[in-house]
């Protein structure tokens, strides 16, 4: 397969020549495949929006080229590169950049205007547009007067109307709050993987990531590496990327992106010595206990999913270590799940208060096989029940835990205090008092 777009030794230094000169691409070889999804990552200045611009025909490079289905874009004629940003390319901006004097649906509609559709079509265009990302609703009102979300959701719909064939995203989900990028983000992928258009978007937010076949890493103008998201199917062919040396670090570096090498190494190291997991395994057991937390398995899929063979789906376990596992996530999402029903029925009543302390209690105990004397266990509940009216946080907890009988704490050993902190912190996931 032959790429959609392919940089050679692109470079570009702003201010060429003047004090103040700043090279923001140095060297840039990058290869994007036809209906991929590509991340530009990197910090803040590292160039890739220069790299973005390039590659969208607004920014000349100082050398070096660009070439988009095989056509050098230094080459067209003026003609030719308006041809280019009309019909091939679909623009998205962290600012959106819709013309405030304009209705919502006029915004839309515009670029047809150009290809020349007259007032009927170009309307039912962006009309279609507008429903399908849904904010046909707000047709005629102008951009100001939608949320940011909303907004960039038009701005989608602009960038769809000519149907081009790569979309360049420029940080479009920078001024969203979480929820509304999250929108933003899927309907990037639906235009991906429904619409088969080329998605390019560049971010330094690793939350975008992990919806790209493949991530562009950069730092100070240049390509530092390449990786590829092992739960999305390869686009481009293998081989080729600048990778972190092992399968286990490209695994790694793909659930954090931001990390450097020596970072990501580290993390294996660390991983290798306090479980015997590899990342690709805690992704899938993350994925699995999702699931159950969702309750799109039950407790006994749960443990088959645990056995089941990778290839298949599932983590690999041992059958024994699979239904161990699921004991511990059981007995924890069992916890769980009765606080939150406990504060539905009776949220108010102090009576659930100290019903949910002597559960925690019981729980806490349950796979405790040291000695604790009646007191000591009375301690133990006063704390469970200021740790759940949030009087102390969990430090505070497993301090009080830790501290001597005779110095008002509840006289345990210190690793029992940190065991007793981590299930109780694991049971209050759900936990949202009143
Ligand atoms: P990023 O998108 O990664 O934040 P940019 O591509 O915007 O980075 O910028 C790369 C470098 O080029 C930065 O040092 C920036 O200050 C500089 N730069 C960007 N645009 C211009 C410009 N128009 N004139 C001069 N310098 C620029």
């Amino acid at each position: 397969m032959e790429p959609i777009i392919k940089t050679k030794d692109l470079s570009l230094v702003y201010d060429l020549g003047k004090s103040n000169e700043t090279t923001a691409l140095k060297d840039v070889n990058i290869e994007i495949y036809p209906e991929e999804y590509v991340v530009i990552f990197g910090p803040s200045g590292c160039g890739k929006s220069t790299l973005l611009y390039c590659l969208a025909g607004l920014e000349e490079p100082t050398s070096g080229n660009i070439c988009v289905e095989n056509k050098c874009i230094q080459d067209l004629s003026h003609k030719q590169m308006v041809e280019y940003h009309r019909s091939q390319v679909g623009m998205i901006f962290q600012s959106y950049h819709l013309i405030p004097t304009l209705s919502v649906l006029d915004n839309v509609a515009l670029p047809q205007i150009f290809e020349g559709s007259n007032r009927l079509k170009r309307e039912k265009i962006a009309k279609d547009l507008l429903k399908h990302f849904g904010v046909l609703d707000q047709a005629q009102k102008r951009p100001t007067q939608l949320s940011g979300g909303q907004q960039q959701r038009v701005a989608i719909s602009r960038a769809m109307v000519n149907n081009p064939l790569i979309i360049f995203a420029d940080e479009p989900v920078g001024n969203l709050d979480s929820k509304s990028a999250e929108v933003v983000l899927g309907l990037l992928q639906q235009l991906n993987e429904q619409h088969k258009k080329t998605i390019i978007l560049v971010t330094h937010d690793p939350q975008a990531i992990h919806y790209a076949h493949r991530v562009i890493h950069m730092k100070d103008g240049q390509v530092i590496k390449e990786t590829r998201n092992p739960k999305k199917k390869s686009i481009a062919p293998k081989g080729k990327e600048i990778t972190p040396s092992s399968v286990i670090l490209e695994s790694l570096a793909s659930s954090y992106p931001e990390l450097s090498e020596s970072a990501l190494k580290a993390k294996a190291l660390a991983q290798f010595i306090i479980t015997d997991f590899e990342q690709m395994e805690i992704n899938r057991l993350e994925e699995i206990i999702e699931k159950r937390i969702k309750n799109e398995l039950d407790r006994q899929t749960l443990s088959e999913a645990l056995d089941l063979p990778f290839e298949k789906g599932g983590v690999g376990l041992y059958k024994q270590t699979a239904n161990n596992i699921t004991k511990r996530i059981e007995a924890i999402l069992n916890e769980s799940e009765y606080l939150k029903k406990e504060i539905k029925i009776r949220p108010e009543s102090i009576t659930t208060l100290d019903m949910q302390t002597k559960h925690l209690r019981i729980f806490l105990l349950d796979k405790y096989d040291g000695q604790m004397n009646f007191e000591q266990i009375a301690r133990l509940e006063k704390f469970i029940k200021m740790r759940l009216m949030k009087e102390i946080n969990s430090k505070q907890f497993k301090k009080s835990l830790d501290i001597s009988f005779k110095k008002g704490g509840a006289g345990l050993k210190p690793s029992t205090a940190k065991h007793f902190t981590r299930r109780l912190e694991m049971a209050l996931l759900n936990y949202k008092p009143k």
